[in-house]
């Protein structure tokens, strides 16, 4: 190649690579401070409901009776709201006039059991507590591999699932990885009410993933079947074939939900 065309190369490669570095830094630092700062969302998002035990028992019944998820009881003995069936759609709120139900910005809403999902006079907030699994932060707290597993999902979960790899998010920075292979894995992220065609498969992988390992249903679907849950297509909920560690709710969840949850649970941040 004559020498002429060899430095001319040289000088569009250079000018490129200034550019990239040049816009790299007008970019600057994108990563969110969270956790080492509270991040405060504002509405349209809906978080953590509030509920009005004393609200009249007729606004009760209208938000029961028109709840498309059937996850509001409200009777003299019990009022409750199940986060693990809700889908967030603001019915309830709307119907009562925020008088029964209100929806806060709080995207704190995963449990490690599904009982702690119901919300009620006795369980106001949801909540993981810290030493429950001091074994299982002891094992993973450092180093998290995750096989995220799209068992029937609309792609909504999946998808901000995968914003935490973004700079933004930075799920690494925690030690916590989506891998691609369930062997390279320690547990799996699953989405979606478990279709049929799917069971077979989600099952497979489980048994792929070496001992010790750890389930997250993240979404109403893989919760409790979602939209879905009187299907007789789907499995509706992962509880019912497999061992679950952590519930994160919401349809789908907000990615700093998520984030909150895996570094509640595992991460020894
Ligand atoms: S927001 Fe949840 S509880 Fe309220 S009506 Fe919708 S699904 Fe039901
Ligand atoms: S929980 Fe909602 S967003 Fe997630 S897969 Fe089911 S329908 Fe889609």
């Amino acid at each position: 190649m004559p020498i002429e065309m060899l430095e001319r190369f040289d000088r569009i490669v250079n000018q490129r690579v200034n550019k990239l570095l040049l816009n790299r830094l007008e970019q600057g630092y994108r990563t969110t401070k969270y956790p080492n700062v509270d991040v405060n969302l504002s509405k349209p998002y809906r978080g953590r409901p509030e509920i009005n035990f004393e609200a009249d028992m007729i606004t009760m019944k209208l938000c029961e009776e028109n709840c498309p998820q059937s996850a509001i009881i409200a009777n003299s003995e019990k009022k409750a709201l199940n986060l693990g069936r809700c889908v967030f759609c603001g019915e309830c709120e709307r119907l009562s006039d925020g008088k029964f139900i209100h929806f806060t910005t709080d995207f704190s809403l995963a449990t490690a059991t599904q009982e702690d999902l119901v919300l009620c006079e006795e369980n106001v907030i949801p909540k993981i507590e810290r030493e429950i699994n001091g074994k299982i932060r002891k094992l993973f707290g450092k180093s998290l591999q995750l096989r995220q597993v799209s068992a029937g999902g609309c792609n909504a979960c999946e998808a901000d699932i995968n914003v935490l790899n973004t700079p933004f998010f930075d799920l690494s920075r925690f030690g916590i990885q989506i891998v691609a292979s369930p062997r390279h894995a320690d547990g799996m992220l699953i989405t979606g009410p478990i279709s049929k065609n799917m069971k077979l498969a989600l099952l497979k992988t489980y048994e792929a993933i070496p001992d010790p390992k750890i389930i997250i249903a993240i979404g109403s679907c893989a919760i409790s079947g979602g939209v879905f849950y009187e299907s007789s297509e789907v499995v509706g909920g992962v509880d019912r074939i497999l061992p679950v560690d952590l519930f994160i709710p919401g349809c789908p969840p907000h990615p700093l939900t998520t984030l909150k949850a895996l570094i509640d649970y595992f991460s020894k941040y």
